[in-house]
């Protein structure tokens, strides 16, 4: 089970490779932020989770099933990872970033592109609400009136 903990595991690699491959650059667990997210995108002001379904419990989700013996322990051990999750998020919301949650499952190989493309979305989206207001903006109509009067 180790393995799963481990920096590169698969999931966390598949996002890596593919943003790297569409051109986003970013650092890899970042050790100032708190929660040592998996990918930090600093232009992005964005730090993404790679998520097992199982360590983390991803609600409703099939792969997510606490096995039947331990029960106890598993259930109590998935809640803390949760809490925790919770902790480091709204932290790291108060410090400014945006966090974006990818889950193992959305990773298979039928939803990966699919799940990629709208992470992709979604950061565009974020740098333009952040940046690109500027270069789009509409002179007021003030303005306007003022530069026809000239
Ligand atoms: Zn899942």
């Amino acid at each position: 089970m180790a393995a799963i903990h481990g920096k590169d595991t698969k999931p966390e690699m598949v996002v890596r490779r593919w943003l790297w491959r569409h051109g986003y650059r970013y650092r890899l667990n970042h050790p100032r932020l708190p929660g040592r997210p998996d990918i930090v995108m600093r232009k992005y002001k964005t730090c993404i989770f790679v998520n097992g379904c199982f360590w983390h419990g991803h609600e409703g989700c099939r792969f997510y099933t606490i096995p039947k013996t331990n029960r106890e322990f598993w259930v109590e051990k998935v809640e803390r990872n949760r809490e925790r999750d919770l902790r480091v998020r709204n932290k790291l919301t108060m410090m400014g970033w945006r966090c974006i949650t990818i889950w193992e499952c959305e990773l298979k190989p039928k939803l990966r592109e699919k799940t990629l493309e709208s992470l992709a979305y979604t950061l565009n989206k974020m740098y333009l609400k952040d940046y690109g207001a500027k270069l789009y903006e509409i002179p007021d109509q003030e303005q306007l009136l003022a530069a026809e009067t000239e």
